[in-house]
Parts: structure tokens; C-alpha cells; sequence
């Protein structure tokens, strides 16, 4: 069965925002909303969704400051944004401020599934997943059979490695891997925590000295990185 994907949509009127809805439903995508700036802000910095519909004109943070504010956080995060005007400022702004695309209202439906795919696609959503994951300590994990020799794991823990898997040109925050790996949206500390209680336990797994892991590494105030064998 394909991924659905998770979109998110900050949009103020409320007429576009339920088409906007209704749309991507009806075309497979697992939809959530916003109609403020603020709620839009925190639910686009949650790490939770594959793309995000980001209207300019919202009230409270407009939608250039909340796509400045994702691209601080996440660089890879896909956005799109629905400009009100054509107008070429608001679209060299948009894209200055890192926004994948961009689609001037009123829009086509149909242009704009098809943009919302593009962007997909180039993010490498729904890339097959892969079938083994090489580390630089030699280690093989693979991950149909959620196995590395005798060593076996647990569906949350290849869920984990398959993220950081993903990720591995950067280190990913505990926050990030709550929000994608589990699910929590909104974390508190003893949720973090679960965090790295799930690498710990995952270092003794697959690190040669857990003491001083290599696979797994702790970077500092940004998070923990997967260490891939060279290609
Ligand atoms: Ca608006």
C-alpha cells in the first residue's frame, strides 16, 4: 500500500481552506489545518508533515516568517506557497525565503496537485524504502527482516534507524524523531527522554563500544546523526 502523505495547510479563508481540504483527501493525503499564523507556525515547525501549504496573508505570523522559521529549523522540509498576488516580489521573496514552489491564487486545483506531487517526488517522498542500511562501524542492518546477524529489533527501533537512515546527511533533533517517529506532536521532556532511552538502547545494539559510539553520534544542541559506510 503507497505512503499517505501528511500535508499541512495554513490558510485563513476559510472557504479555500475546506477545497483545499477536500481536494487532498479525495486524492489520498492525510490533511491537517490551520487558520492562524500562530497555530500555523507551531504545527509547521512540528516536524510532522511531508509538505506544507503556506498562505502569505495570514493573521498573526504571515506566512514569509513562517517559512523563514522552517527553513532555520529544516532545511529539507518542502513548502509551497499560495500567494495572493502574481506579483513577482511576493514570489522572489517567497522563493529568497526558501519556499520549494509557489502558486499564485486563484489557482488551479488540478496545477496545484500536480505541483504538490512535484515537490513530493523531488523530496523523495515514496522513494522505495531501502532494503539493507550500511553503517561505518561494517555493521549490515537489514531492515525487511528487522535484523543484523543474530541481533534482532524492534519495529520502533528500525522505524528510528530508517529515519535517521533518511536523514543521515545532518543530525536530527529529539524532537523531530517524537514527531515523526512516534507521532507526538506536542512533546514534553519525558517524551525527549523516550528518546534517548530507544538510541541508548539501540547503541548497544549496534555499536562496537556503546561507550563511545560511532554509529549513532550525539551532535551537540542539534541532535544524533546515523553514520552511513562511504558508497
Ligand atoms: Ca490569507
Amino acid at each position: 500500500m503507497a505512503q499517505k502523505a501528511r500535508l499541512l495547510i495554513v490558510e485563513d479563508e476559510a472557504a479555500i481552506r475546506s477545497g483545499l481540504v477536500d481536494v487532498f483527501v479525495y486524492h489520498g493525503y492525510e490533511v491537517e489545518t490551520a487558520d492562524h499564523g500562530d497555530d500555523g507556525l507551531r504545527k509547521a515547525l512540528s516536524g510532522q508533515f511531508d509538505l506544507i501549504l503556506l498562505d502569505v496573508m495570514l493573521p498573526g505570523v504571515d506566512g514569509f516568517e513562517i517559512c523563514n522559521r522552517i527553513r532555520q529549523q529544516d532545511r529539507q522540509q518542502p513548502v509551497i506557497m499560495l500567494t495572493a498576488k502574481s506579483s513577482d516580489e511576493d514570489i522572489v521573496q517567497g522563493l529568497t525565503l526558501g519556499a520549494d514552489d509557489y502558486v499564485a491564487k486563484p489557482f488551479s486545483v488540478t496545477q496545484l496537485v500536480l505541483r504538490v506531487e512535484a515537490v513530493l517526488r523531488r523530496s523523495g517522498f515514496g522513494e522505495a524504502s531501502t532494503r539493507e542500511i550500511r553503517l561505518n562501524n561494517g555493521l549490515v542492518i537489514d531492515t525487511e527482516n528487522l535484523c543484523a546477524g543474530d541481533t534482532v529489533f524492534t519495529r520502533r527501533e528500525m522505524d528510528l534507524l530508517h529515519y535517521l537512515c533518511q536523514q543521515s546527511e545532518r543530525p536530527v533533533a529529539r524532537e523531530e524523531l517524537l514527531a515523526r517517529v512516534w507521532g507526538y506532536a506536542n512533546h514534553m521532556e519525558i517524551e525527549t527522554r523516550t528518546v534517548d532511552i530507544h538510541i541508548a538502547k539501540l547503541r548497544r545494539k549496534i555499536e562496537i563500544d556503546p561507550a563511545n559510539p560511532e554509529a549513532i553520534i550525539t551532535v551537540r544542541g542539534a541532535g544524533y546523526r546515523l553514520m552511513l559506510a562511504e558508497q
